[in-house]
């Protein structure tokens, strides 16, 4: 574990789908106020990328157990103002396997995680939109370099770790498009401290009920696995193509929230 002073990052990716090769590179723990992250640090395109597992633990931290908070904050402390996140994704709509969706809004379905770092003031943070539209131009121009197709669509975030039942996606898919249980409260976090968050979906399954067959958990890894190339190069065309300087809105999130 490197214990010494590092650069100030410029991106953070929380992964996720896609990053298994993190082990790689060189990790450190960074002390936050909600308990220690580890955190890998790499450069991509000549920007100092640090990558946070979110279910790094002992033993694959399950959805309602990440330490979002501490993740959050830990990106926060090492300087990086953008976040970008992978998730894995079931499809409500019909998304074919293996398909690309970037999201555009989310509904919380959560219920029992820590979701502010603010316990103790009033701070209304607006979340008109959600997920920076900075980032989503530069996923957008990455994917079209490319020549890969990719969605845009709504997430609803459920609490797990059982999956949903047929009734609640039934119910879920009249407002959402995908679901999963790993997107929230980070993006909301991610305000809070007024940074800018963006994440890239991956279908890796069709949600209870849309599909005759079940999917095991090897067809899934599978998905995953032959996506993984791909991801990481839309990942690295999109840090490339990010602007120096911040002109969204989610620097001033917390504008004018305070009662
Ligand atoms: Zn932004």
């Amino acid at each position: 574990m490197e214990k010494n002073t590092i650069k100030k990052m410029d991106v953070a990716i929380l992964g996720g789908v896609g990053f298994n090769s993190y082990k790689e590179f060189k990790s450190r723990a960074v002390s936050t106020p909600y308990g220690k992250v580890t955190v890998y640090l790499t450069q991509i395109r000549g920007k100092n990328v640090a990558i946070v597992p979110r279910h790094a633990g002992k033993n694959h931290t399950p959805p309602h157990k990440i330490n979002y908070r501490a993740n959050i904050w830990a990106v926060k402390a090492l300087g990086a103002e953008r976040i970008i996140s992978t998730n894995s994704v079931g499809s409500m709509k019909g998304h074919p396997v293996g398909s690309f969706v970037l999201l555009d809004d989310f509904i919380d379905f959560t219920r029992s995680r820590p979701l502010t770092f603010y316990d103790e003031t009033t701070i209304h943070i607006d979340l008109t939109e959600p997920y920076c539209s900075e980032i989503k131009t530069c996923f957008t121009q990455a994917f079209e370099k490319r020549g890969l197709s990719y969605s845009e669509g709504i997430y609803a975030c459920t609490e797990g770790p059982r999956f949903e039942t047929r009734a609640e996606i039934r119910l879920l898919s009249q407002f959402a498009d995908v679901v999963g249980m790993t997107g929230f409260p980070e993006v909301a976090l991610a305000k809070e401290l007024e940074l800018c968050y963006a994440a890239l979906a991956l279908v890796t399954n069709q949600a209870c009920g849309m599909s005759p067959e079940k999917l095991t958990a090897d067809e899934v890894t599978e998905v995953v696995g032959k996506r993984e190339a791909q991801i990481l190069e839309i990942l690295e065309d999109t840090i490339e193509n990010l602007p120096e300087i911040r002109k969204c809105k989610c620097c001033s999130a917390k504008l004018g929230a305070s009662l």
